[in-house]
């Protein structure tokens, strides 16, 4: 029996996978690959050691329009599928509180094993090959080839029964992300939910900024939307001198950049002193000031918080609500160069959570960042790309 022709764009997480299960399956797969190599996002993930998934899984690990679409995938290809899946081909996990890495300690290890495996499963990768546009070829005499789809590059075409569209999202230059998967898929008929930069540092208004750059504190911070709270997050905040960063305020970041674009207003309360409450932190200020009552009231606070930051609390009318609702006003996240993921891409609503196929345009399927799910920091995206892809992969080679 002549095997399923499937062509993948994208040579990223989703679309390897989605090959070798494609491929694994009984399917000839070739990826078109844009990038001069394969997996240039995934070696920069983790700060170059690849968080490639979670053993704890948080109900609110993905956000989207409809974030339960992720649950069919990622009960078919689950995490402990994942971790089977790296071992057998050669990644050694190293758990970090339940964040997984490669014992390497090299995300490149993650691309190398993974390009192994495909090529052992006889999987062609296309690199420099950007795909520009996916007819549908008309059934009958006009089909010489017989295959349902025609992928064009700048300079070939491409024959295939299925496409996986794999193209990820318009995040991060490392990998020189352009969104046009959004595109490719408009083209064939999907609706895209309004595109933003997500994982990434929040611009607020505000004049404390240049005083306080390159601070690294401890503290909690808490989104409220039209003045209702929302959402909180603790840890280690990095003040900047366009506003403020870390992994909490990366966290909320979908939450926040999505409100502003949408008109609405989105407000952080910063306590950078979250281990006490409103009473103890009076109590200890007044203990400060009874052992110490020669120091000035910024003096008062060397040894509690970073110079910088004292500079700014101590310009603040009261000190207390300085230091327990410091309030910033959002107005924008960084551009998508500098964010992680994206929030929104194609509408989850067309296509069906189980084997990723679109159901507008039968045998095409789509996986990954390109689809409107995007997850919180801690090897969640990865989880997504895998899991997508291997379902993706499994379904197009049947
Ligand atoms: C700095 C950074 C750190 C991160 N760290 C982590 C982490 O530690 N853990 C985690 O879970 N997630 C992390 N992420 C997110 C994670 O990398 C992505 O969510 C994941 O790679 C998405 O997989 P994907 O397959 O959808 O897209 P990608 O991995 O982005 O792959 C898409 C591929 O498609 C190619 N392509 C696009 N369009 C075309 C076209 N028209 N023709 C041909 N090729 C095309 C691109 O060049 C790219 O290679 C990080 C992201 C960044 C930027």
């Amino acid at each position: 029996m002549k095997k399923k022709q499937i062509v993948v764009i994208g040579a990223g997480a989703s679309g390897l996978m989605a090959a070798i299960m494609a491929a694994g399956n009984g399917a000839a797969v070739t990826i078109l690959e844009q990038n001069e190599r394969p997996g240039k996002k995934i070696c920069a993930t983790g700060n170059g050691k690849c968080n490639y998934t979670n053993l704890v899984m948080p109900e609110d690990a993905y956000r989207g329009t409809h974030p339960e679409f992720v649950n069919d995938a990622l009960s078919q290809f689950s995490v402990e599928d994942t971790v089977e899946f790296f071992k057998k081909i050669g990644i050694y996990p190293l758990n970090k509180n339940g964040y997984l890495y490669p014992r390497s300690g090299q995300a490149q290890s993650v691309v190398e094993v993974l390009c192994m495996e495909a090529a052992s499963l006889g999987v062609k990768i296309k690199t420099n090959e950007q795909a520009v546009s996916i007819e549908k070829n008309k059934s009958g005499r006009q089909d010489k080839t017989g295959k349902k789809f025609t992928v064009l590059t700048k300079g070939w075409h491409y024959e295939a029964d299925a496409v996986i569209l794999a193209n990820g999202s318009r995040a991060s230059s490392i990998s020189g992300s352009d969104g046009s998967g959004y595109e490719l898929a408009e083209k064939l008929g999907h609706k895209i939910v309004p595109v933003y930069p997500a994982l990434t540092a929040l611009k607020c208004k505000g004049t404390a900024f240049k005083t306080w750059a390159g601070v690294r504190t401890e503290g909690r911070i808490s989104l409220f939307l039209d003045g209702n709270f929302y959402k909180s997050e603790r840890g280690e905040l990095q003040l900047t001198e366009y506003g403020i960063s870390g992994i909490p305020v990366f966290q909320l970041s979908t939450y926040a950049i999505r409100a502003v674009k949408n008109g609405r207003r989105a407000e952080l309360r910063v306590n950078f002193l979250p281990e006490l409450s409103e009473k103890e932190t009076e109590e200890l200020l007044h203990y400060r000031k009874k052992n110490c009552p020669y120091k000035k009231e910024k003096e008062l606070l060397t040894g509690l918080f970073p110079e910088k930051l004292i500079k700014v609390l101590t310009a603040q009318k009261h000190l207390v609500p300085a230091i327990r609702e410091f309030t910033l006003e959002v107005t924008d996240g960084l551009a998508f160069s500098q964010a992680q993921v994206c929030s929104g891409g194609v509408d989850t609503g067309q296509v069906d959570p189980h084997t990723m196929e679109s159901r507008l345009c039968p045998g095409v399927y789509l996986t990954g960042e390109l689809l409107d799910i995007d997850g919180t920091c801690g090897g969640y995206n990865l989880q997504w790309a895998w899991s997508s892809g291997a379902a993706a992969g499994m379904h197009a080679a049947l």
